[in-house]
């Protein structure tokens, strides 16, 4: 058979491979802490699953409109209102099977051979993919942990050229943790007034996950950009409901068009029972997204203070999302192989940085998603796996 060309540029989501070769350590019998996973490991707020299982067994077993059953809209456009104090219309919003096909979509509307797409490095890494497989030229934004792992607003808007179309961001960002500060932000928004050719990705899947008090900050909130901002967020994170695969996407007047043709080209539209218990998500108590938030932030701060512990490793407070991303370039030990060493030899999973673009050389990714006692046996394994080298 012959592929096309474009296969060969597609990459992949490391994490999925760690978690692929954990299953099958475990089921070959090894004790393995999967701290590679990028999903809560709580339950969704009971409501979500009473509400799907009602919208079952009502009937709601059919396609639904492309862009979403008008009540999520509605509630998603609800919901911006009250979190961010900003006035969506429905008719902007897009709702969708998880996040990631909001990031295809974007990509694919203003990616083509001579385009350029700037994008987070290290970041999610199906940005640089997806930028890749369109044909335009994946342009690194570097994210720096002198910089608390956030963009500089000069260093980004020096980036753009006239090939420039889209520039994504991410805050809270994974894998890092580092989430943009206000300052950036306006300085940011301040400087592309020049190009308002230039679409943006604002990749906002953590924006309920913050620490210390620390308040999200939405592009959405800039008028002077709604006219070309993409917003994504969605449940997988804030609701753990990963395996759901629901998200929402705010599109401007002159996109949404386009983006409810590539849903329909592409997925037809979310099943029924998900975007039901979405709803309940949305406007039932929020005791869960608190909990959760609570119990990632017991485990973060663990974690920095152990891994700062271990000679060899140094490890920045991350704001948000429910990573740390420890620099480990004092092991002498790069990224890769202490990801392959700790998983094969100790049994602990994690994700090497490189995975998240070059600039992540010299970081692991570990997930606070796990319990307590987990961690700290993944740790002590880590120390003691470091000490033995
Ligand atoms: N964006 C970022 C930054 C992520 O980390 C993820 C998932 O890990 C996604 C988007 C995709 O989320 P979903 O599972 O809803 O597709």
């Amino acid at each position: 058979m012959k592929l096309s060309e474009k296969m060969s540029s597609l990459g992949t989501e490391t994490a999925f491979e760690v978690l692929a070769r954990a299953e099958s350590l475990t089921n070959e019998g090894r004790d393995i802490i999967n701290l590679g996973i990028g999903q809560p490991d709580s339950a969704p707020p009971a409501q979500v699953v009473d509400a799907a299982i009602k919208a079952l067994r009502d009937g709601h077993h059919g396609y639904t409109p492309a862009p979403g059953i008008y009540p999520i809209r509605e509630a998603v456009a609800e919901y911006l209102a009250h979190t961010l104090r900003v006035e969506v219309s429905p008719e902007n919003i897009l709702v969708t099977p998880g996040g990631k096909p909001t990031i295809f979509f974007a990509i694919m509307m203003f990616g083509e051979l001579g385009a350029e797409i700037l994008y987070p490095n290290p970041g999610f890494p199906i940005y640089e993919s997806v930028i890749r497989f369109s044909g335009a030229k994946p342009v690194p934004i570097p994210i720096l942990e002198r910089n608390n792992f956030s963009f500089k607003a000069d260093e980004l808007l020096s980036l753009i050229t006239p090939a420039t179309r889209l520039i994504i961001l991410n805050s809270p960002g994974n894998p890092a943790g580092g989430a943009a500060c206000k300052s950036e932000m306006d300085k940011f928004v301040a400087g592309i007034d020049a190009r308002p050719d230039i679409a943006i990705l604002s990749d906002e899947i953590y924006s309920r996950i913050y620490y210390g008090g620390t308040e999200h900050i939405s592009l959405l909130s800039y008028p002077q950009i709604r006219n070309r901002l993409i917003l994504l967020d969605g449940w997988s994170k804030t609701y753990a409901m990963t395996g759901w695969r629901i998200g929402f996407s705010v599109w401007p007047n002159e996109l949404i068009e386009g983006a409810i043709r590539l849903a329909i080209n592409c997925h037809s539209c979310v099943n029924a029972a998900s975007q039901w218990g979405a709803i309940a998500a949305l406007k039932g108590p929020q005791t869960s997204v608190l909990n959760m938030v609570a119990s990632f932030d017991e485990r973060r701060r663990f974690l920095v203070e152990a891994l700062n512990a271990i000679p060899g490793i140094t490890c920045k407070d991350p704001v948000g999302a429910f990573y740390v991303f420890p620099n480990i370039t004092g092991s002498g030990i790069n990224s890769f192989t202490l990801q392959q060493e700790l998983l094969e030899k100790v049994g602990v999973a994690t994700i090497a940085g490189t995975s998240f673009g070059k600039f992540g050389e010299g970081y692991l990714r570990i997930s606070c998603a796990s319990p307590l006692q987990n961690i700290r046996l993944a740790v002590d394994r880590i120390k003691d796996y470091l000490s033995c080298c």
